[in-house]
């Protein structure tokens, strides 16, 4: 075999691991040239030995950081007894995980599944079956308004409503059945609804579309319209559920009264540790699907159960959602006060934090590469927001030591012309 194109010595690991990377993956990603090997509550080391601060926590699935004790613990004695059973048989996790999620979340019954976009396509089966036997439109014509700039995954179902140009681009022939309202504008949405609308499903905060927070009140307007149409309110929280903007929940900021008909959650679920996710809703909703309808064969296998179980128990133990709230508030006031020429907003809740940077700067990629320069990880969303999304976890010391860093370099920035 003859030896690889790009370097014939590698000057580091790092190079060594790029290049074989380059070479045997798909370019499906364009990563920071960061290779980890080890991580720890916020902070992970590469094969270097460098150490960097981690402010993306794997788009919220490292809510609880890297390598906690406790779930660590929960995997480890899971992975001694039994790991994988498929759904042809019961396992002593998936029930108690039903049952602490529904105690979690105030729902009544979970089907689990495994990737967000998974949870995703279930929720949206849910909604079409719903619509069918309990709503009674007509066969093959249920619609499911979306928002756009939505970002749902990405199956070919999923990118049928995308309203970005590169996740679709290519992927054709699209599904049918989903039109597509402005986000955060109730009266959009009631317009679009026809008699075979069986439901709204909508992120409460659009992250990967660049931290976008819908007015104050806008889910509570979506859950009054979806009710007077009879509709089903799904509310995609995989990214920002668990705690990640200062509530459980992030629909909870608009009230109890904006409680959605089911959600999608995945992510953090999985306590970093490996993918679970679940939509939870009503046991009336969920009694559409019938034995055979939906699963999966990792969907519910009991070693995820088990970390998930956890993920919860940290969730209701560790006031994360209050953490989350003082310390994002911390974080966008730090942020704020820099008085950056290059900024033109810093936006968000809790921890979930974009600050969008003025066209006529560089991209938010410029400022990601100048971070990871000095020892911070973060990552844009979309191309002119940089994304602060720590674990949970982290320490206002943590924080502190971060702004000494982005600070200066936001102030660096000069403008393109
Ligand atoms: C990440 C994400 C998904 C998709 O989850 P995957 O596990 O990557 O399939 C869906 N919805 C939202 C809001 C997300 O942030």
């Amino acid at each position: 075999m003859t030896t690889t194109a790009t370097t014939a010595t590698p000057e580091s690991k790092t190079q060594h691991h790029l290049a074989i990377a380059d070479q045997f993956g798909a370019h499906n990603y364009h990563p920071l040239p960061v290779i980890i090997e080890h991580g720890e509550g916020c902070w992970v080391t590469d094969v270097d030995g460098n150490r960097y601060l981690d402010m993306l926590a794997a788009y919220s699935a490292l809510n609880f950081g890297y390598s906690h004790e406790k779930l660590i613990a929960a995997a480890t004695k899971q992975l001694n007894k039994v790991t994988l059973t498929s759904r042809a048989f019961h396992n002593d996790q998936l029930g108690p995980f039903c049952k602490e999620l529904c105690e979690l979340s105030g729902y009544e019954a979970v089907l689990p599944m495994n990737s967000g976009a998974e949870a995703c396509e279930t929720a949206l089966k849910m909604a079409r079956k719903w619509g069918y036997t309990v709503k009674g439109v007509p066969r093959d014509k249920a619609e499911i308004i979306c928002a756009e700039g939505n970002f749902h995954g990405r199956t070919i179902t999923i990118i049928s409503f995308s309203t970005d140009a590169q996740y679709r681009d290519g992927f054709g022939p699209y599904t049918p059945g989903f039109p597509l309202v402005k986000f955060g504008d109730p009266s959009a949405l009631e317009k679009a609804i026809t008699k075979n609308t069986v439901a709204f499903f909508v992120e409460p905060i659009q992250a990967e579309s660049g931290i976008l927070v819908p007015p104050d009140g806008y889910l509570r307007e979506v859950r009054k319209i979806c009710d007077r149409h009879k509709i089903l309110f799904i509310a995609d929280e995989i990214q920002t559920g668990l705690c990640r903007t200062g509530t459980r929940f992030a629909w909870q900021h608009d009230g109890p009264e904006a409680r959605p008909d089911a959600m999608c959650l995945g992510k953090a679920l999985g306590g970093g540790i490996l993918p679970i996710s679940a939509v939870v809703s009503s046991r009336e909703i969920m009694g559409v699907f019938k034995p055979g309808d939906h699963g999966s064969t990792f969907g519910g296998n009991p070693l995820a159960c088990a970390v998930a179980r956890a993920a919860i128990e940290l969730i209701k133990d560790e006031g994360l959602d209050s953490r989350s709230k003082e310390l994002g508030e911390y974080f966008r006031g730090k942020l704020q006060a820099v008085g950056a020429p290059a900024v033109k907003e810093v936006r968000g809740r809790g921890l979930l934090i974009g600050v969008q940077i003025k066209s006529d700067y560089p991209k938010a990629r410029w400022f990601c590469e100048k971070f990871m320069e000095e020892g911070l990880l973060c990552k844009d969303a979309h191309e002119d927001v940089i994304r602060f999304a720590p674990p949970l976890v982290i320490e206002k010391a943590d924080i502190d030591w971060a702004m000494e860093r982005i600070g200066p370099i936001l102030l660096s920035a000069k403008p393109a012309r």
